[in-house]
């Protein structure tokens, strides 16, 4: 299941950049998934439960916004929502097309809890 090692590769970004900030907890963490990435939100959040678990995150909340995805076809141009990664053009019905949008996966922010200094 390769959620987990996407999960996984998120908590690693995620908490260097908390410890980095000096917190000692993260409490929310805003995310943005294309939904033309290979990533499927039920394994996904099946694989974030498992992934968390003993990491900075564990009690954090999250905030997950699916993108749509976006294509400009490169033929005639036309911009269209794009469901799947190999969808025609509906104007031309040419099947190559830059894909504009919907393929990231980004964390958009954290919300930390400092440590107590001494
Ligand atoms: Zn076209």
């Amino acid at each position: 299941m390769h959620e987990l090692s996407i999960v996984l590769h998120i908590i690693d970004i995620a908490e260097n950049e908390a410890q980095k900030a000096g917190a000692a907890t993260i409490s929310e963490i805003e995310l943005a998934i294309g939904k033309l990435s290979t990533i499927e939100p039920a394994a996904f959040d099946f694989a974030w439960k498992q992934g968390v678990k003993n990491s900075m995150l564990e009690q954090a909340g999250r905030i997950t916004n699916y993108i749509d995805g976006k294509g400009r076809c490169n033929l005639c141009e036309t911009e269209f929502l794009m469901e799947t990664l190999h969808q025609p053009c509906p104007e031309c019905g040419e099947f190559f097309s830059e894909i504009l949008e919907g393929k990231e996966l980004q964390i958009k922010s954290l919300r930390i809890e400092e440590k107590i200094k001494n």
